[in-house]
């Protein structure tokens, strides 16, 4: 380790001399000293470049400052540890310098083994308090720039500590929210309640190496904010028992928006913003399934728009796309929530109907049917459509359903067009 220095400050000449020949020998680096407040703050602020390690500080000096009044000021510019020296001292002075935060203090006279053992303690002391202040620091930004809020929950009491950032994301202050558990907990949204609770006790009973949790917390204005929850329990006890927790809160809103978003674009036509065929694809073996289990009716509606080429030939594609737009919003208004409408290919279309019988089915397609050819367009006038409808039966594959829908859709065409043919229909 380098040598320390130490800055006597002593009016009396023969202590002086006293502690700097000591503090040689003891190996470390001992500038002249000097007798009054003043020279001592001048001898500081002149160091500026290496300002001395420690000052050993006589609290009784000659002349107009005092010791306490000099050591104030060095720790004004300086963060320089203050030993210091009294023979006898008011209480008035010592209570003034326990303001000045002071890192021993030494009675006259002072043998070797004090002076020692005070100055290594107060250097050693001094350095632990740097480190901790910049770990502290360097602590605060890392929350600050990833935007963490932080908390720290006492597991026996339930009392929790919140950070003033963990509070805003809520849109509180601090002095708002109760430093409990119930505070966060009576905040989470009921459905996200039971995976968060197993989430933490998982951690807390040695089933997952930490806590981790995303759910929604209800903000001071209402609306549900999406939150990421980590953390870690810090302290158990002998019976291993957690007694301490703590944690960091991070606001997720936009990233869960985004994903909605993204799921949205992934799933939908960006034209009409009917489902698409990979969407279909994807959600028709769990509603085949439960048909299935359950003995539920399923059925498929598939229709393709007549004539459609001649509507994009006579008045361009712009008008095919607003028929396109226009027939979708018109069927979806007609359709149960539970209904997947489908744009299957350009302008043809799949309805998957749950809970619906081959008969309900085909009264909706009839319903669509008439309410699309009742309702003439402007320019071009009425619109139609052929329809095929048909119902899941059991242990078929999703090919043979497909494939009869689809015949089903054609034989429409090829009866001519603008109605709807059904499976086990009379043949006419
Ligand atoms: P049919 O009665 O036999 O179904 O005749 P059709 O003209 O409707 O059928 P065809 O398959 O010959 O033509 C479909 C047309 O749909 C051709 C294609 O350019 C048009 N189309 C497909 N997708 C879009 C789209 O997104 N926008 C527009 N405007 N037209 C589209
Ligand atoms: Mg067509
Ligand atoms: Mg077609």
């Amino acid at each position: 380790m380098d040598q320390e220095s130490i800055l006597i400050v002593e009016d009396d000449g023969i202590i002086a001399a006293y502690l700097q020949d000591t503090l040689t020998r003891l190996g470390y680096i001992v500038p002249e000293p000097v007798a009054t407040g003043e020279a001592a703050v001048a001898a500081a602020v002149a160091a500026v470049a290496a300002p001395p390690d420690l000052v050993l500080m006589d609290i009784q000096l000659a002349g107009a400052m005092d010791g306490v009044t000099a050591a104030e000021r060095i720790r004004m510019a300086f963060d320089i540890p203050i030993v210091y020296l009294t023979a006898f001292t008011r209480e008035s002075q010592l209570q003034q310098a326990k303001m000045t935060a002071p890192y021993g203090y030494l009675v006259k006279p002072v043998s070797e083994r004090e002076l020692l053992a005070t100055l290594e303690m107060a250097l050693y002391k001094h350095n632990l308090d740097r480190r901790l202040r910049q770990s502290e620091e360097w602590l605060t930004l890392a929350l600050w720039g990833a935007d963490l809020g932080m908390w720290d929950c006492d597991t026996r009491t339930n009392t929790v500590l919140y950070s003033e950032r963990w509070a805003e994301i809520l849109g509180c202050s601090l002095t708002e929210i109760t430093p409990n558990y119930a505070s966060w907990e009576d905040r989470v949204h009921p459905d996200d309640l039971p995976a968060m609770q197993e989430a933490f006790n998982a951690h807390l009973e040695h089933r997952a190496p930490f806590y981790e949790s995303e759910h929604r917390l209800q903000h001071q204005d209402g609306h549900w904010v999406w939150v990421q929850a980590k953390g870690k329990v810090t302290d158990r006890d002998l019976q291993d028992r957690p007694l301490r927790a703590c944690g960091v809160l991070l606001d997720i809103s936009e990233r869960k928006r985004l994903e909605e978003e993204l799921r949205q674009l992934a799933a939908t036509d960006p034209l009409t913003g009917a489902f698409n065929r990979r969407y279909f694809l994807h959600s028709v073996g769990k509603e085949i399934s439960r048909a299935q289990r359950y003995a539920r009716p399923l059925t498929l509606i598939m229709f393709d728009i007549d004539y459609f080429k001649r509507i994009n030939d006579t008045f361009g594609h712009e008008q095919g796309d607003e028929v396109l737009r226009n027939m979708t919003t018109r069927i979806r208004q007609r359709l149960r929530h539970s209904d997947v409408l489908v744009r299957w290919g350009g302008e043809e279309f799949m309805i998957l109907a749950v809970e619906t019988s081959l008969s309900q089915s085909v009264a909706l397609a009839e319903t669509l049917w008439a309410a699309l050819r009742d309702a003439p367009f402007a320019d071009i006038g009425a619109v139609t459509a052929s329809f095929g409808v048909t119902e899941y039966r059991p242990d078929e594959t999703l090919d043979q359903w497909l494939k009869r829908v689809d015949d089903l859709m054609y034989q429409a065409k090829s009866k001519g067009r603008d109605r709807v043919c059904y499976s086990g229909e009379s043949a006419a």
